[in-house]
């Protein structure tokens, strides 16, 4: 070895202790602890440093060609490199696009959702490649949305055998890979289907189904094989509250040889369980099956507030919806952070999040209260429609008639999404680089947790003394509640019922309001009121279309209810008669819920004492929309008297609900 080159050597040895001193000076610029903040964030211990840290941005250029306008901390507008690089700053190492195989009609005109094509997921991916992100691409293998719903083959597979489409998928994912490939797009894992549970691509048997996740991950192995890239190929299933499905998908995968890299799984905190069964099935099959898993898609609600003029998916009163973190900007970051720290838990195989649709806001805010409001709908409406920034168009009708062609219009995501109706970041975006150190704000209440007060028979209202405080930082605290007790009292009066208490709790100098749910039952003389005893023989039913159901999905309370459906038009009655009552005045009540009644159906309810017979109309509206009629002042002469309470419904075939919790109680 030459003296020159040693020499050489030797610089080249310096320049790298030299630009390694630069790069550890950098590195030792970051924050070693809790930065201060806007939002509380937890540092997440053991968090690997290629953590994806991911969001779905698929409607972006839909948002972009509506005029939709993204902007940073400061509110200044951002262009497209702008955006993808605010992205990049909060935190985010990668971007999820889907792509639907044809997502126009005859004429050209988009499907809606984004009309997410491989055009677009390039023109994406080339922005996220270039703000230093890699990109998850998530294949459909539809022209539209997939999802446990819906798994339809694109228009021009539809009559193909399942080996036939096997072959298209290959050649299409082939190809579409290769453009991305070609046109420099960062491609980091390919999800081969989008919450495949019940079909993928038209098919709906695992035999069949399994020769489209074979020809789909051969496919993005083989271009990654002759790119010399590593790519890693995901499948995704959802509702991993079902641990047993999740169990049998991952034997499925097996089974069949599916040759994919990471099992990813949807996570709605409403809708999918506890974070610590995410954790543990997760953790069950990636160590069964030798796999990566994440979580491919989460987001959590920050206001109640619509922002388009197109009803959101989550509102206060959703059916069967129990919201685990305040609804605010604070809680929907503290329910990231723990969905990350829930993927974190389970170790090396946990390898990310994604955080779906963060950037889905209104065209243009739309506000009831505000003049005007009905042209800003119109406007929306009419780009929904041109630039698919809705979640479908009109135009996607012909493909989907019974979803899209019914129920067209804009995003119901926007009070989910992580920037504000106007395009301003939220402070949660952050939580990406925040867990990384964690953040601390100033200290305040986050939420006064809704107290609930049940009073029995014959017992005196009693208030609860305290009510539980949520602090921004988790922590909770059992603080003094003084109610308005004018309210107590006039519920007191009213009797049986449900009442909302309104309420003051003081913490330091502040005062927040709260809210108690009072219930005041009254003993009820129904036996099996709400249908929930196997001893249904009280029960008298005129017609074989209305009985006790085992359907939680109807019950008003508990599991059963009396469920109502005929092919034919229908004509019933359902009562009981209660013996042994004692003299003087009663009171029947009942919820019901239902629809499709036709224009002129008769509802009723009724009760006979002796000769006396009292009647109350009623009727249905929609799914879960409870009506609770009542008929009061059923006089029983003497002691050992007995009452005959019914319901009675005369409604055209394919009427349908169910009547619950029947309630016969004494006046005092
Ligand atoms: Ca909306």
């Amino acid at each position: 070895m030459s003296k020159v080159f040693k020499k050489i050597q030797i610089f080249l040895l310096m320049v790298v202790i030299i630009i390694g001193a630069v790069v550890s000076v950098s590195c030792s610029g970051k924050p070693t602890g809790p930065v201060e903040a806007e939002i509380y964030v937890e540092k997440i211990d053991g968090l690997s440093e290629d953590f994806i840290k991911g969001a779905d941005i698929s409607s972006y250029i839909s948002q972009i060609d509506s005029g939709v306008v993204y902007r940073d901390w400061k509110g200044k507008e951002l262009d497209q490199q702008g955006f993808f690089k605010l992205l990049k700053d909060a935190g985010l190492n990668y971007l999820r696009i889907r792509v639907w195989n044809d997502p126009y009609d005859a004429e050209g005109r988009g499907y809606g959702g984004g009309n997410n094509d491989v055009e677009k997921a390039i023109t994406m991916g080339k922005l996220a490649t270039k703000a230093g992100m890699k990109v998850l691409i998530d294949f459909h293998y539809s022209d539209f949305w997939a999802d446990p719903n819906k798994q339809q083959a694109p228009k021009q597979w539809e009559n193909l055998t399942a080996a036939e489409k096997g072959d298209k998928v290959a050649a299409f994912t082939e190809e579409a890979l290769q453009q991305m490939l070609d046109a420099g797009v960062d491609v980091g894992m390919v999800q081969v289907g989008n919450e495949t549970n019940n079909g993928i691509c038209g098919e709906t048997t695992w035999n069949n189904m399994a020769v489209i996740y074979q020809k789909g991950c051969e496919a993005v192995n083989k271009i990654a094989a002759a790119k010399h890239k590593e790519i890693l190929v995901a499948v995704h299933f959802t509702d991993v509250h079902k641990e047993e499905d999740f169990v049998r998908f991952a034997a499925i995968m097996n089974k069949y040889s599916v040759d994919y890299d990471v099992f990813a799984a949807s996570y709605y905190s409403y809708w999918h369980g506890t974070l610590d069964n995410l954790t543990q099935v997760l953790s069950d099959i990636a160590s069964t099956y030798e796999k990566k898993v994440m979580v491919t898609e989460t987001a959590y609600t920050y206001t109640w507030q619509d922002g388009d003029g197109h009803p959101n998916s989550l509102n206060k009163d959703t059916a069967g919806v129990t919201y685990a973190y305040p609804v605010s900007v604070q809680g929907q970051a503290t329910a990231l952070h723990d969905v990350m720290q829930a993927v974190t838990d389970i170790g090396e195989a946990g390898i990310g999040v994604f955080y779906w649709e963060p950037a889905w806001i209104p065209v243009a805010v739309y506000d009831a209260d505000q003049a005007g409001s009905d042209d800003v709908l119109k406007n929306n409406q009419r780009k929904w429609e041109e630039y698919g920034s809705g979640w479908a168009s009109s135009f996607a009708g012909d493909y989907d008639p019974k979803d899209a062609g019914m129920w067209y219009g804009g995003s119901s995501w926007d009070n989910q999404a992580m920037f504000d109706f106007n395009g301003n970041p939220l402070p949660s975006l952050k939580v990406f680089d925040y867990v990384n150190y964690g953040a601390t704000a100033p200290l305040k209440v986050e939420q006064v947790a809704e107290a609930q007060c049940d009073v029995n028979p014959g017992e005196r209202v009693l208030m609860p003394e305290k009510i539980t405080v949520l602090y921004n930082n988790n922590a909770t605290e059992e603080m003094a509640v003084i109610w308005d007790p004018e309210q107590v009292a006039k519920a007191e009066e009213n009797g049986k019922g449900e009442y909302l208490i309104d309420g003051k709790v003081s913490v330091g100098e502040e005062e927040y309001p709260a809210v108690c749910k009072l219930i005041i039952s009254v003993q009820n003389y129904v036996k099996n009121p709400g249908m929930e005893e196997s001893d249904t023989s009280m029960w008298v039913s005129s017609d074989a279309c209305a009985g006790v159901k085992n359907d939680s999905g109807n019950a008003k309370t508990g599991d059963y209810c009396l469920h109502f459906y005929s092919t034919t038009d229908m004509a019933f009655t359902v009562e009981q008669t209660v013996e042994g009552l004692d003299a003087g005045y009663y009171n029947f009540s009942v919820f019901l819920q239902g629809g499709d009644a036709g224009s002129d159906p008769e509802f009723k309810i009724y009760a006979v004492s002796g000769e006396e017979r009292k009647e109350e109309m009623t009727g249905v509206t929609k799914w879960q929309e409870w009506s609770n009629p009542e008929i009061t002042g059923i006089y029983v002469p003497e002691d050992g008297g007995s009452v005959t309470i019914g319901v009675s419904v005369k409604a055209p075939a394919k009427a349908w609900g169910a009547w619950d919790d029947f309630c016969l109680y004494k006046l005092k």
